[in-house]
């Protein structure tokens, strides 16, 4: 059972140029799509959970969603993640749930205060076997609770809102997290950018520079590919101007300057939104759910490989669970608890 914390993960992508995706899973559909497509390209994964996909699916259900995904694919590299989480109460919770790893976002906070947060999250979440990741720096977009600056004045003031590669070593040190989400340019949501992003390259290699070792992570990266964006139009929708991060910065990132994690979700969300707008604008009688909830499920498989392949993780399973065997198959407290003792 490959269900493991991020340290294996991130231990290979650190020097193997290849991040592991974070797919946001909210729905059976979501992660049945995710693990077909793992499973095809035989790539580790992080399933991620935000505070919103708690509410929307109950915590209870989403458990058990996930739990039969490791089920069916014992043979993948899987972590459970919280997305940005805000308080050391919900990472508390999320320990309790069986997550594998948890990210307290402290980033709209003053520096000592997302040190104080982060500090408290690592020391729970560490004593329970729990991975962190933490944030800093800021970023564009909206992401559900996460609302960062408009993509006009986030651009135009960019070079202050960028992680400071100084900053970021001292907050590793105070806070002993385990990866670092920085701002490098990338923005949260479907319209991230006026014109095309440009990523602050010189900037990840400042920081891999004072913080040797620390697995680095970008969020807001979904690509917000424009044949997606002209389906959704073309079946009704109306999504104009929507632009993200183009695929071969994404890739450049990774596999040049060893970034480890990468979240995707909005290319996620497009990729049904497309497939369920032409169904019901094919065939306007259509009224089972599983005749567009199926085709979406399999657009999500298209998208997820294609960005296995962008993080150029496609085939890094095997290599991952070796790892994992090797530093003893670390596991949360919460998976070693006895059948017979609680
Ligand atoms: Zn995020």
């Amino acid at each position: 059972m490959p269900l493991m914390t991020t340290k294996p993960m991130f231990d290979l992508a650190y020097t193997g140029g290849f991040a592991v995706g974070a797919f946001n899973v909210n729905n059976m559909e979501i992660t049945q799509g995710i693990i077909d497509a793992c499973a095809a390209e035989q790539s580790p994964l992080i399933l991620q959970i935000s505070k919103g996909a708690r509410s929307y699916a109950n915590m209870t259900y989403l458990r058990h969603i996930i739990l039969a995904a490791v089920e069916e694919h014992p043979e993948l590299p899987i972590a459970i993640h919280l997305d940005h989480g805000d308080t050391v109460d919900l990472v508390n919770q999320c320990i309790a749930d069986g997550f594998t790893s948890v990210m307290i976002d402290g980033s709209h906070h003053p520096f000592a205060q997302n040190v104080k947060l982060s500090a408290d999250a690592v020391k729970v979440a560490h004593a329970a076997g729990v991975t962190v990741e933490a944030e800093l720096g800021m970023l564009g977009g909206i992401e559900e609770d996460v609302v960062g600056l408009s993509a006009e004045e986030y651009q135009k003031n960019l070079h202050k809102f960028l992680t400071d590669a100084k900053e970021a070593a001292d907050f590793w040190k105070q806070t002993g997290i385990d990866s670092l989400a920085v701002a490098i340019g990338t923005s949260h949501g479907a319209y991230k950018f006026k014109h095309a992003a440009v990523l602050a390259f010189d900037r990840i290699e400042e920081i891999m520079k004072t913080c040797p070792g620390l697995p680095l992570v970008m969020h807001g990266s979904s690509s917000v590919p424009q044949e997606f964006i002209d389906l959704i139009n073309k079946y009704g929708g109306n999504m104009p101007n929507a632009k993200g991060v183009p695929e071969d910065q994404i890739s450049q990132a990774v596999r040049k300057y060893g970034v480890c994690k990468v979240n995707i979700d909005t290319d996620l969300r497009l990729a049904l939104t497309a497939k369920i707008r032409e169904v019901f604008a094919k065939d306007p009688a259509e009224f089972d759910p599983r005749k567009y909830l199926g085709p979406g499920r399999k657009a999500i498989v298209e998208m997820v490989k294609r960005k296995l392949h962008v993080l150029n993780s496609a085939g890094k399973a095997e290599q991952v669970n070796a790892q994992w065997k090797k530093l003893g198959e670390p596991l949360p407290n919460y998976y070693k608890k006895c059948c017979c003792h609680g």
